[in-house]
């Protein structure tokens, strides 16, 4: 019974994630759903990205469980920022995104980058209309994650693996990590980055602008 329910709510889910992305594809709209577990950077990637895709018009969609710390820090970089606060769920779903899309200027932006609830499971279950899913992992994380998480992984077409300037102070396996994640998802494409020292940032930055 239970396992109805939950297909019945993914399958209209899916019918408002099609009506989103064809109002995103008939503004010609790029949209990014970022992913990652609470912590991992996902702000920080954004501020960094944007401060890299100078000459692509972004806009971003914050999504939290409460607070609006995150969109406060985005709209400095004078992008469209919209926060939601989801009071609770623990992902965006594709309803909580049609709500807010009237507020994000589509004619201003060639980009739209959606950052998820912080949570490594059931952000991946939920698509919102997105071209590509990206997710984040934080070396402080561990090296188990992939393989405890695999739907995220499988999901997702990049992982950018955040924090690698923490690396010499713990034991983290970083190469288990990405045999991990390729074992799962043979085509994602890995990048190890720094949100702090700004290393493998341009790399990652020159791919999302290929991807578009
Ligand atoms: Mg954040
Ligand atoms: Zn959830």
């Amino acid at each position: 019974m239970k396992v109805k329910v939950v297909s019945r709510i993914l399958e209209a889910n899916e019918r408002i994630a099609e009506e989103n992305r064809r109002l995103f594809k008939r503004h010609g709209l790029f949209v990014v759903n970022l992913m990652s577990a609470p912590g991992a950077g996902k702000t920080s990637i954004l501020e960094r990205t944007i401060e890299r895709l100078k000459g692509i018009r972004i806009g971003v969609i914050e999504g939290d469980i409460a607070g609006t710390d995150d969109a406060e820090r985005i709209s400095r970089l004078n992008v469209p920022v919209v926060q939601i606060n989801t009071g609770g769920a623990c992902h965006l779903d594709a309803n909580m995104i049609n709500e807010v899309l009237p507020e994000m200027p589509f004619n201003e932006i060639d980009v739209l980058i959606i950052e998820n609830v912080g949570n490594l499971v059931c952000p991946a279950e939920f698509n919102v209309g997105e071209d590509i899913k990206v997710m984040l992992l934080s070396v402080t994380e561990g090296h188990d994650k992939p393989l405890k998480y695999p739907l995220m992984f499988r999901e997702s077409k990049a992982l950018l693996i955040n924090k690698i300037d923490l690396l010499p102070y713990i034991d983290v396996d970083i190469n288990k990590i990405k045999k991990d994640a390729l074992s799962i998802n043979p085509a994602i494409s890995i990048f190890e980055v720094s949100c702090k020292t700004g290393e493998g940032i341009e790399g990652w930055a020159q791919w999302l602008r290929g991807q578009r």
